[in-house]
């Protein structure tokens, strides 16, 4: 059975980190939240040809924590979870 990073909550459960692997510019719509949340400036905005899109630069350092992922209002936000044998 797959061995993956996890985390806690607060409550102590636990669950599976999910880490970022990119957005999806047809869904994303600029607004932000995906970068105000992420405490390892992992996403930043950048000018595309379908207006302002978020994109994701030092991947390496997330976090996993997913704040990003659940705050995005259309699931722009593709992730992975990654197991500690192949990480
Ligand atoms: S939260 Fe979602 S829609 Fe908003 S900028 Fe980030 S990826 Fe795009």
């Amino acid at each position: 059975m797959a061995d993956y990073y996890t985390g806690r909550t607060k409550d102590g459960a636990k669950y599976r980190l999910m880490f970022v692997s990119g957005v999806n510019w047809d869904k994303c719509v600029g607004c932000g939240i995906c970068i105000k949340v992420c405490a390892n400036k992992i996403l930043k905005f950048v000018n595309t040809e379908k207006g302002t899109k978020t994109t994701v630069v030092n991947r390496g350092d997330c976090l996993g924590e997913g704040h990003c992922i659940k705050l995005c209002p259309n699931n722009a936000i593709n992730y992975e979870f990654l197991e500690k044998n192949k990480a």
